[in-house]
């Protein structure tokens, strides 16, 4: 490899570049996608030598891929990009952010690490998988300072979420992983992305992504991503060979894509982000609003009001779940994202029956701000009027 290309480059640059060092010399522009399944090779012997190796270690086979399961030159791409935003050696893609944090959980529970320690709130399906012990893990839920006495001699992993989907709480990296010892730290980085936040720096051994969210950018891709050390990174592979969770090779185009504006789009929706969360802050009809120290483009806050009402009143806003799209979308944590973790459990975590959260997208500050003054109205006179479903707001909350 051409030196200058491991030369440290600013993030910007990373996000346009990493990945596709080799174009040029191929005489290419835009990234081929490789949509083959298996691979022809006359040498056999060659073969059961590079399939050997990755029994081994888990390490990208030499030369092309034998089969789609052991890896995809243009899901590579990705992979390359994304371990060098967030400066770690390696990075492992899947189908989805939940089939990534499974082949974690896989990854721990077969070297007899069953055990996890875990922070509330993260992403609603985390928590139900874990709860639930769907992988056959236990899990221990924990604040950050108790993170240190829950640890135990079969626990595998411990995970949070900075900021946390969906209340947007912040856990500070460095001292948990501090407290983890020798425990692999796991922090998803969803919300932040390596635009606002590098966890490998403050310690994480993991980083996670759903990059259905802002890695993919623009709603119409589903995958998810592990950052991590090489040795980590040959597990997961070995996982994802095994049980199947591979990204399509289209997916890994539209994030090596969605990677190469993944800088501008952050900055600029959060710019957009802090300017209507400090409205909303300022707003009667609006109780609470959570907004990160570290900004971003998401926002959380909690109506005096109906906020069903809100979801139902936006035009130009989409009702929708997920996040980090370009557009701006709008959703009610407590009958979607969160709808599968117990309601004591959710509440306990902070996530309110009026929270809503919010993922600000590239559209302009004052028709965005129209449209939810708008929607805001309906909510308060919905209030006003002592709706059935305030109601039930207040008997639940009493
Ligand atoms: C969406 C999300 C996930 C799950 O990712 P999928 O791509 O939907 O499987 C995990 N963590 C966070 C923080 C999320 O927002």
């Amino acid at each position: 490899m051409d030196t200058n290309c491991n030369a440290p480059r600013a993030l910007t640059t990373e996000a346009v570049h990493a990945g596709r060092d080799d174009l040029a010399r191929q005489g290419l522009h835009a990234p081929p996608i490789d949509l083959s399944t298996t691979y022809p090779s006359y040498d056999s012997r060659a073969e059961a030598a590079r399939i050997d190796a990755f029994a081994a270690t888990g390490a990208e086979p030499d030369g092309p891929p034998v089969y789609g399961r052991l890896g995809n030159p243009t899901v590579a791409r990705f992979e390359t990009a994304l371990a060098r935003l967030e400066g770690t050696e390696s990075a492992v893609a899947f189908a989805s952010g939940m089939a990534a944090l499974s082949a974690v959980l896989l990854a721990r529970a077969s070297m007899g690490l069953r055990h996890v320690v875990a922070v509330r709130p993260l992403y609603g399906c985390s928590d139900h998988l874990l709860t639930a012990g769907l992988l056959g893990s236990e899990v221990t839920w924990t604040d950050p300072a108790g993170i240190a006495d829950a640890v135990r001699a079969d626990t595998g992993l411990v995970m949070v979420e900075t900021p946390a989907n969906p209340t947007l709480a912040e856990v500070d990296l460095a001292a948990v992983a501090h407290a983890c010892g020798s425990v692999p730290l796991l922090a998803d980085n969803t919300f932040a992305t390596p635009v606002l936040q590098r966890p490998a720096e403050r310690g994480a051994r993991l980083i996670l992504h759903s990059a259905t969210k802002y890695l993919g950018g623009h709603g119409d891709v589903m995958a998810g991503v592990v950052a991590c050390d090489e040795e980590f990174a040959g597990l997961l592979r070995q996982i994802r060979f095994a049980t199947g969770g591979v990204l399509h090779p289209l997916a890994g185009y539209l994030l090596l894509r969605g990677l190469s504006t993944l800088p501008v789009r952050v900055r600029a929706a959060s710019a957009t982000a802090a300017e209507l969360a400090r409205r909303l802050a300022a707003d009667p009809r609006v109780a609470r609003v959570h907004y990160p120290r570290i900004g971003g483009a998401m926002i959380a806050f909690e109506v005096h009001g109906d906020p069903h009402a809100v979801i139902s009143g936006v035009r130009l806003v989409t009702p929708a779940v997920s996040l980090g799209s370009v557009d701006t979308l709008i959703q009610h944590p407590a009958s979607i994202s969160h709808r599968i973790v117990d309601a004591d459990d959710r509440r306990g975590a902070g996530v309110s029956d009026r929270l809503l959260r919010m993922s600000v997208g590239l559209e302009d500050v004052e028709d965005l701000w129209a449209d939810l003054d708008r929607a805001l109205a309906r909510a308060g006179t919905a209030a006003e009027a002592g709706t059935a479903a305030e109601a039930e707001m207040r008997r639940v909350l009493h």
